[in-house]
């Protein structure tokens, strides 16, 4: 018994164990029920003790009984008088206990239930009353029969269906009912039967047939634990096995997102351990490392978790105890991910880790799939879409727009004269300088709108339900963020960053297709650098232009193939 934890109300144990007690102590005053005194015929009581320990290792229904170990208590209380027996009951039950759980833990068997030191108790403190009541019914020959069998039924059949049905509580198994609970009474039956029998032997043919006889269905009731210790042994793993299973589909069928599937891998976690927090971290070459982490039970915020210093109390009386903090990397050869789950030792199930190792090469396939689809949808440099995302969202929504009246925006941007910044400053500041500029650009997303990465220093956002004008004013404040940036270079020069901008949108255009919707944003984009950069363009069709202040630039059709000598002419 590794720990002392108590899963209820101290009485719960306390009180059988006094009352057994009691009834020890008043029997063994008893000339009747101790003849012969405590420890007489040691060599009888040892031979009851490993009878009725080996008997009380077969349990298939769970409980704490003597099961067939109570087929001592006849010989037991003819030979030896009924404290002694009381007392091997409480031994072998004790000793069994300790045995099945060095064999448990030496096979790696489940325990079908959790048994405290309390239930354990619990359980011995009622068998023991029992023995005692069925002996003093037995040596008193009491009459009439129903009185004392109502009496042994008081005092063994209430106490262990009371202490089953907490038990059974506690484990949230109540739907199983009384009779599940008086299961594991029939193996105490079938042992007292057993034990009459060796009793009837003894007394017709000596006690050393008797002896004999008992040995023998030791041996049977020995076979049955082996057997179904080996049964619950290959349950448990079929049951591994499908859980493993379950989780590794659901983790397979989860959603396509990095974050999707951290929510997964944290599901899927907790139907095979306990944990309390948990975190995962994906370490991707030339990326910040990202992480995710939540409370159990909680959704999955970016960023550590911040579990408190110690697990939460458990209830009754329990050893303190620190986290464990079980952590594995994912990944095959090179770890590029790694979970971490905060667990409290007290319940913690060695066999669970196993099953988390068991998943970790699905979670590396998930992960490893949704990272090529987030490499595939997003820029890595800057987060933004890809062109192949802008090309199929541009599709679907100028479709939608169109088939069901509906209204479209295209901004397009591109930074000034960043040609420049590449030959000044180096390659490296010109993809600080772009990050910098699409975290702007980024940043007022609605749930709708899409910001994607055109080309190297273009940048189209795409606004749903949006009109031209509303656009070219979003459009406005974020080339004027850019411009007031103050972006730094590495080497701490302070740099000037500008963006001209094209915006076009419809209905208001009347374009037959969003490929044309694209192209007269790219002209007015065109317009805006060939008037000097750092500026907003809206067409309005006809071959006009809106500034954000109103002012209106004529643009000839003919002109918009562009060149130097048709340059544009402003109107107030
Ligand atoms: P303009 O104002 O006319 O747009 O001038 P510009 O220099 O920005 O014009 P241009 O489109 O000719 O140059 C774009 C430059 O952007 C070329 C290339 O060096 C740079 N560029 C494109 N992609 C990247 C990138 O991923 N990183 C960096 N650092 N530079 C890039
Ligand atoms: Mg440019
Ligand atoms: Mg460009």
């Amino acid at each position: 018994m590794s720990s002392f934890e108590s899963r209820g109300p101290i009485w719960a144990w306390l009180a059988p164990l006094i009352l057994a007690l009691l009834a020890v102590g008043i029997a063994a005053a008893s000339p009747v029920l101790a003849p012969h005194g405590l420890f007489p015929e040691p060599l009888w009581l040892l031979c009851a003790l490993a009878v009725a320990t080996i008997g009380a290792l077969h349990r298939p229904f769970g409980g704490g009984t003597l099961a067939l170990g109570a087929l001592v208590a006849l010989p037991g209380f003819a030979r030896l008088g009924v404290v002694p027996v009381a007392l091997v009951a409480a031994l072998a039950l004790v000793g069994a206990e300790i045995a099945l759980r060095a064999i448990e833990s030496r096979r790696e068997l489940p325990l079908p239930e959790r048994r405290t030191a309390a239930r354990v108790a619990a359980t011995t403190s009622v068998a023991v009353i029992g023995v005692v009541a069925a002996g003093a019914v037995d040596a008193t020959a009491l009459q009439p029969r129903a009185l004392a069998l109502g009496l042994v039924a008081g005092a063994w059949l209430a106490p262990h269906l009371l202490s089953e049905a907490r038990a059974r509580r506690a484990r949230r198994e109540p739907g199983r009912g009384m009779l599940a609970a008086l299961q594991p009474l029939l193996l105490d039956l079938a042992g007292l039967t057993l034990g009459a029998i060796g009793l009837a032997v003894g007394r017709a043919a000596g006690w050393t047939l008797g002896a004999l006889a008992l040995a023998a269905f030791a041996a049977l009731a020995a076979e049955a634990a082996r057997n179904a210790l080996a049964a619950a042994g290959n349950a448990r793993r079929l049951e591994e096995a499908q859980r493993l299973r379950r989780a590794g589909v659901a983790l397979a069928a989860g959603g396509s997102g990095v974050v999707a599937v951290a929510e997964q891998i944290r599901a899927e976690c907790a139907t095979l351990l306990a944990f309390s927090w948990f975190q995962l971290d994906l370490d991707l070459p030339g990326e910040e490392r990202l992480s995710w982490g939540a409370a159990a039970g909680e959704s999955l915020s970016p960023g550590a978790p911040a579990p408190p210093s110690v697990p939460p109390a458990l209830p009754g009386i329990h050893r303190r105890s620190a986290w464990q903090i079980v952590e594995r990397p994912i990944g095959d050869s090179r770890a590029f991910a790694r979970v971490r789950l905060w667990c409290d030792p007290r319940r913690l199930d060695p066999r669970a880790l196993e099953l988390l190792n068991g998943l970790l090469p699905q979670m590396a396939a998930s992960l490893r799939e949704a990272l090529a689809d987030r490499a595939a949808k997003f820029d890595r440099l800057t987060g933004a879409a890809s062109r192949r995302v802008l090309e199929l969202r541009l599709e679907e929504s100028f479709a939608r727009a169109r088939d069901e009246g509906g209204a479209l925006a295209l901004v397009l941007c591109d930074l000034d004269h960043f040609k420049r910044i590449n030959d000044t400053h180096g390659h490296a500041t010109g993809d600080a300088a772009l990050k910098a500029v699409a975290a702007v650009l980024l940043a007022p997303s609605r749930g709708d709108d899409l910001c994607a990465r055109y080309g190297g220093e273009e940048f189209v956002l795409l606004f749903e339900e949006t009109d031209g004008g509303t656009a070219l004013e979003i459009a406005e404040r974020l080339r004027s963020r850019v411009e007031l940036l103050g972006f730094t270079a590495p080497d701490g020069r302070a740099m000037e960053l500008t963006m001209s901008v094209g915006v076009a949108a419809y209905p208001e255009l009347p374009v037959r297709t969003p490929a044309d919707l694209l192209h007269l944003a790219d002209q007015a984009l065109y317009t805006a650098k060939h008037l000097g950069r750092n500026l907003c363009l809206l067409d309005i069709g006809g071959g006009r232009l809106r500034t954000p202040r109103g002012e209106i630039v004529d643009v000839a059709p003919e002109a918009t193939g562009a060149t130097e000598a048709q340059a544009p002419v402003f109107f107030a």
